[in-house]
């Protein structure tokens, strides 16, 4: 069976069979007489705990049924130029007027120009310390949070993490040597963590305290008495406070963002923040990292954040000038989650969804570009997240995420992306309607009857 065109995606079974693809079948095949069983390229230990579903098998799957014609509608990455959202103009026209100096490498730590935007950004907020020579512009957050994380991390460190998380925070870790400990941050609480709870998972090895806020996948936006207890835990511990909030201007109603390093003066704060989502442009990979608050005794740490960056010579430069562009021109995104605003209508396609549908429970997304509904486990027993998500996209053309990619230990929850229309978004809830009531639980009358 082939990959689809110009896909590397692992064909299905050679039975054919939809439900389930083959696992890395490729090996045998490629095989030449020189190479011998020993030296065929495994791949390395360290992924084996590695996770990032977001784009694995389901999507591969959607890959194969697009391939034999059919179309999928794809909620599973927050990708908002997929779904004509596009780029303001003034940071294209920065980008365009940049271009002609941005063919050489730049410094490590990315161009003066975006540095002080962000600082400039940082210090307006009241993050205290936040300094040009302490931001790092990256190919995105993805890459500043890998070099964050490898800068810290021993064998058997423990990094502090939110259940559910965005999953590169777990991968990263993984990769880098450390033990992920979740904290949980439980629908009925509205997915906000409880701060008390938390101090109770610090051990000696505990190094970072990671906090997402506007969160991916839930929507949550954490409370200003939150956000405090939490800067207060990470100053108590000496953990390294890693905040990333790359959703920050993406709110909705009245939710109000507070950025952590402004309550951490006396921790070691990392704020990371990007052009993707705020900004809508992902596919310029720029982000950046702020270090502010305590610096005692952070030098060390701070040479090997430098040296990491300087590793891979330095972000794509051409993609920086959008930074300040972005930063210090008009706000852009207010006008999409305001009533009426296209982000804003989704999310009212969403809430209206759930609360007609008395199989699923929505805690109502309050920033972000994501809701993550869960499912009634007293009503759909059988109800299986991965399961699920299979079966709604082989019946209906639906891919989502299921919840327990987001490293969660319960199975009961679906993520979507608020970017399609509401219109759209309208018929996917539908969809989800139709394939979930297989799942609800027969009632005795009619079980008997059968
Ligand atoms: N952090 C969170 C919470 C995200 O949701 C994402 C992307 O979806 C990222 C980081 C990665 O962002 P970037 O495009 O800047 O690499």
């Amino acid at each position: 069976m082939q990959c689809p065109p110009g896909s590397l995606d692992l064909p299905a079974n050679p039975q054919g069979d939809p439900g389930s693809i083959a696992r890395f079948p490729l090996a045998a095949n490629f095989q030449g007489p020189l190479m011998s069983a020993t030296r065929a390229p495994h791949p390395a230990q360290r992924l084996r705990d590695v996770r990032y579903e977001i784009r694995g098998e389901l999507s591969r799957r959607a890959h194969q049924i697009e391939a034999l014609g059919r179309a999928v509608v794809r909620l599973n990455i927050g990708n908002p130029g997929l779904f004509g959202f596009d780029t303001p103009a003034h940071l294209r026209e920065a980008v365009a007027r940049g271009l002609p100096a941005s063919e050489a490498y730049c410094h490590q730590q990315g161009l003066p120009e975006a540095r002080e935007a962000v600082a400039e950004q940082q210090v307006e907020r009241g993050a205290p310390g936040a300094h040009p020579e302490r931001i790092f512009i990256g190919n995105g957050v993805s890459e500043l949070i890998d070099i964050a994380l490898r800068g810290l991390l021993d064998p058997g460190d423990e990094v502090l993490l939110p259940a559910p998380d965005y999953p590169l925070w777990s991968a990263a870790t993984v990769l880098n040597g450390g033990t992920a400990v979740y904290y949980p941050c439980l629908a009925s609480n509205g997915f906000v963590p409880s701060v008390e709870h938390l101090e109770a998972l610090i051990t000696p090895r505990t190094r970072a305290l990671v906090v997402i806020n506007p969160n991916n996948p839930t929507g949550a936006v954490y409370p200003l008495a939150t956000i405090r207890a939490l800067a207060d835990l990470a100053t108590r511990h000496r953990l390294v406070l890693m905040s990333d909030e790359i959703y920050d201007g993406v709110l909705y109603d009245d939710a109000r963002f507070e950025p952590i390093a402004v309550h951490a003066p006396d921790a070691l704060c990392l704020s990371f923040g990007g052009l993707s989502k705020v900004h809508r442009a992902c596919g310029y990979r720029a982000g950046w990292l702020s270090v502010s608050g305590s610096l005692a005794g952070a030098q060390p740490y701070l040479h090997a954040l430098d040296l990491l960056a300087a590793l891979r010579l330095c972000a794509n430069v051409g993609a920086q000038w959008a930074i300040a562009a972005a930063l210090r021109g008009p706000d852009t995104i207010s006008p999409l989650t305001a009533p009426g605003g296209r982000l804003h209508e989704t999310r009212r396609a969403v809430i209206a969804a759930c609360a007609g549908n008395p199989l699923m429970d929505l805690v109502t997304p309050q920033g972000a570009l994501y809701a993550f509904p869960g499912v009634d486990p007293a009503r759909c027993p059988d109800f299986d997240d991965h399961a699920f998500a299979l079966d709604l996209l082989e019946r209906e053309a639906v891919l989502l995420v299921p919840g327990s990619s987001f490293n969660v230990p319960y199975r009961n929850h679906l993520r979507v992306t608020l970017l399609p229309d509401a219109v759209v978004m309208a018929e996917v809830f539908a969809r989800i309607a139709r394939t979930l009531s297989r799942y609800a639980a027969i009632e005795p009358a009619r079980r008997h009857v059968a």
